[in-house]
């Protein structure tokens, strides 16, 4: 039986402060003051495939509509290209709030989990947080085994050209010195989100 979705949103779905946390970090303050133009929507590239078009994405993120930003499409196929960006009469920096979304819905694990890109950029921070480095063909494979494994099989002519040129790799290339790495990252690790927001401060004030 067809499942029914219900569009309209209740304010019993909204996440009580999360526009306002978010409007706290650093490059996303100026969401604050979104006219709701529609712009950012008229001049994305990709914004006929989304879900949510920026201006709604714009709008439900301010309104504490947590749920339905992490969990959407359009945060995804943002292709980061900055022309909502340059565009908007408010200079708010849009595709810096898509980024700040994106980055929440990994950490929170609340993403499309069949949807490629996502697992693609989980997929991409583990090995890299791993290994220090990425190896391209393993990342792919993860890829399409988590989302579409039957895609894998379809391109397994492309995989056995690759390995006869010796460019698919059967294990994990890593850098030496990992233990550095690991220090770098734990020292990001145990700062607090206020520590966080501070060196974010200090380092958009640098730049
Ligand atoms: S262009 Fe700027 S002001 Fe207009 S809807 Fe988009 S974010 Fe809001
Ligand atoms: S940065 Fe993302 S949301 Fe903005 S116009 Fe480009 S693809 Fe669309």
């Amino acid at each position: 039986m067809a499942e029914l979705t219900r569009t309209i949103k209740y304010e019993a779905d909204r996440v009580k402060g999360f526009g306002r946390e978010l409007m706290s970090v650093p490059g996303c303050e100026d969401l604050q003051s979104c006219i709701q133009c529609g712009t950012c929507s008229g001049v994305c590239p990709l914004s006929i495939y989304m879900d949510y078009s920026p201006r709604q994405v714009m709008a439900l993120t301010r309104s504490d509509f947590k749920n339905e930003v992490l969990r959407s499409h359009t945060i995804w196929l943002c292709a980061s290209c900055y022309a909502c960006t340059v565009e908007c009469p408010r200079q708010i920096r849009i595709t810096d709030i898509m980024y700040e979304l994106k980055q929440r819905a990994i950490h929170e694990g609340i993403y499309v989990k069949n949807f490629p890109i996502p697992v693609l950029a989980k997929e991409f921070y583990t090995m890299s947080r791993k290994y220090g480095r990425i190896t391209e063909n393993i990342l792919a494979a993860f890829m399409f085994l988590k989302t579409d494994w039957l895609a894998a099989i379809g391109m397994w002519k492309l995989g056995l050209g690759l390995f006869r040129r010796g460019r698919f790799s059967l294990w994990f290339h890593a850098i030496k010195r990992k233990d550095e790495l690991n220090r770098m990252l734990a020292t990001v690790d145990n700062l607090s989100i206020d520590e966080l927001k501070d060196e974010r401060k200090k380092a958009s004030k640098a730049t």
